[in-house]
């Protein structure tokens, strides 16, 4: 007998439900409930058309209902809010302009996504010029505020993927932009010395950058900071976050996780029979740390809509989890991360350690190659990967996919250097910086190399560690830590006489190779040594206050 699906939200996850549910059963009815005007529209555009790098603004429409239904015979019906659930007559009630019906159903799927979140500041209720960026007519909205009022300045609050993207575009706009960030670094699914340059990239493009600030309170075409600071304001957009949309779930008894998702079972069904939801709006489980965890990301949105279908047509089909693979690109910086990162890992009481390796993009002697960090967080007895991070400029796409696709396939450091990637010289590397990060991070878990993070130097000194920069002189003469001794690698054996084996050592250079060769030479030689893992390139990007003033700015 042909079933009957309900769907509430007409994008990512909603709408592959209902196209893989017609692909498994040409004879169900299937509605589909939009509340916007719009369905499967392409959300993560919307920066970008703002921006003018995007310019059709039919090209973010990627369906329509006429399409939908000619291909899929779905019944999709926009501006059509579902305002209430009867689990037990299975229906719902559905408000579309002055119009109020109610429709049955035998099974409902939720993808209602999520909401932004709008803090409590002071003046914002009364501000008329304060913006969330979240579909079309939001998009629609700010176009038309910055064309009518030809605003010239802008405040973006909040440093996430969003925040970051609305930025660079407001200021490919021409506007003058100011973006907040209450936290240290921007881009806080990232720890902070891989985030850095994204900061940077702002900076150099002219967007002033106020970390480790908040909003305070709105004011008349203004902005001002906890610290004082009053920012020109033509324009705010507000990108604090999102949360689950769980309107629905209030009056019909559906269970909220203890993050404040969906809860819902390994076949995405909610508390109520013959409900189910995916999306943004659920709870899933962290497929690393194994807790709850809120992952609003396209992808696994995506993945759960067709799985439900899978679900509701007999396919055995599992709900596993998400690890959270995400990626923003801030003019010419792109970074990166997977599965968790050193902050969160440390967060969660994990043993672990941590890897940092500085490479090309590409074979360096063919035109073209470019930098690029990769970090990996990893369990030092297993090898599991807990996460890993990647910044550059080019190819930070492709390492990421790749150590996500390790993570999943419940791959290991050690495992890191027998992947066997593409390789010729436009392309890549013969060892590439995924196997090259394998090798460091195995070295580490072994033993081999006994490292020390960036954060922990300053108290290292301070407790007496003596620091040894083994670049050349001309290298070391441009700029390096103050308490740093120039020993270059290829003169140390020379000069081993002149160390004292009861002192602490910690080996630098550019990246941490170099140093991890001295160090490995010196261990040798029966000296205490660690090296700092990134070397003073990593350093760099995060702090100065170590280095000697003529490298200070950054
Ligand atoms: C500006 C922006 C940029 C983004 N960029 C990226 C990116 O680059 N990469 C990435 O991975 N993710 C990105 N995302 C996140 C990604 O779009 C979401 O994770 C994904 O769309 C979630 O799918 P969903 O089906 O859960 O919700 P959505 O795609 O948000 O769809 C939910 C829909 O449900 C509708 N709805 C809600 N309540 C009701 C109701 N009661 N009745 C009827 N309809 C209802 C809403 O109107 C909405 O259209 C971005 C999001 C935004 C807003």
């Amino acid at each position: 007998m042909s079933r009957k699906y309900v769907i509430v939200g007409g994008v990512a996850g909603g709408m592959s439900a209902a196209t893989r549910l017609r692909r498994l059963q040409e004879d169900a009815e299937i509605i589909v409930f939009e509340k916007g005007p719009h369905v499967s529209f392409a959300n993560c555009g919307l920066p970008y058309y703002l921006g003018g790098e995007i310019t059709d603004r039919e090209a973010l429409l990627v369906q329509t209902p006429a399409k939908l239904k000619a291909r899929f015979n779905l019944d999709v019906r926009e501006n059509s809010t579902v305002t209430a659930i009867d689990p037990t007559a299975k229906q719902v009630t559905v408000q579309s302009g002055d119009h109020t019906y109610s429709e049955n159903y035998d099974a409902l799927i939720l993808s209602p996504g999520a909401k932004a979140i709008v803090p409590q500041l002071p003046g914002l209720k009364t501000a008329d010029n304060v913006f969330t960026l979240r579909n079309i007519p939001d998009t629609d909205r700010i176009d038309s505020y910055l064309q009518t009022t030809g605003a010239q300045t802008a405040v973006v609050i909040g440093g996430g993927a969003i925040g970051l993207e609305a930025a660079e575009n407001l200021r490919r706009r021409g506007l003058q932009v100011s973006l907040v960030e209450a936290g240290s670094h921007v881009f806080p699914a990232l720890d902070e010395e891989m985030a850095a340059p994204l900061a940077t990239s702002l900076r150099t493009h002219g967007v002033q950058v106020h970390l480790n600030d908040a909003v305070k309170e709105i004011g008349r075409q203004t902005v001002t900071l906890n610290s004082g600071q009053q920012l020109p304001a033509d324009i705010i957009l507000l990108a604090v976050g999102v949360k689950p949309n769980t309107d629905l779930t209030q009056s019909t008894g559906i269970k909220l996780g203890p993050t404040g998702g969906i809860a819902v079972d390994e076949h995405y069904q909610t508390s109520q029979k013959d409900i189910y939801a995916v999306g943004d709006a659920i709870e899933v489980t962290n497929q690393i740390s194994e807790q709850p965890a809120l992952i609003a990301l396209a992808s696994p949105a995506n993945r759960q809509g067709r799985q439900v279908a899978d679900v509701l047509s007999g396919v055995p089909t599992t709900n596993r989890g998400s690890i959270g693979t995400a990626i923003v690109r801030v003019f010419e910086t792109v970074a990166a991360t997977t599965g968790l990162s050193e902050a969160h890992a440390h967060k969660l009481g994990l043993h672990l350690k941590v890897a940092h390796i500085s490479a090309k993009s590409h074979a360096t002697y063919y035109p073209g190659a470019q930098p690029i960090w990769l970090k990996a967080i990893f369990a030092p007895d297993s090898g599991k990967i807990y996460g890993a991070a990647a910044v550059g400029t080019d190819g930070v796409d492709k390492r990421i996919d790749v150590l996500a696709t390790a993570i999943k396939g419940g791959l290991t450091v050690f495992d890191l250097p027998e992947l066997e990637l593409t390789y010729a010289p436009p392309f890549g590397v013969a060892k590439d910086p995924v196997n090259m990060l394998g090798y460091v991070a195995s070295n580490v878990a072994r033993g081999t190399s006994q490292t020390i993070q960036w954060h922990e130097l300053k108290a290292a000194l301070a407790q007496g560690k003596q620091l040894l920069d083994v670049r050349d002189p001309d290298e070391y003469s441009q700029g390096h830590f103050a308490a740093a001794i120039n020993m270059p690698l290829d003169q140390l054996r020379e000069h081993l006489d002149e160390l004292d084996p009861k002192q602490d050592y910690i080996v630098s250079c550019q990246t941490g190779l170099r140093s991890y060769i001295a160090e490995r030479l010196l261990r040798g030689h029966g000296f205490h040594v660690q090296n700092l893992d990134g070397a003073i390139g990593l350093y760099q990007q995060v702090r100065s206050e170590l280095l000697t003033t003529d490298r200070k700015e950054n």
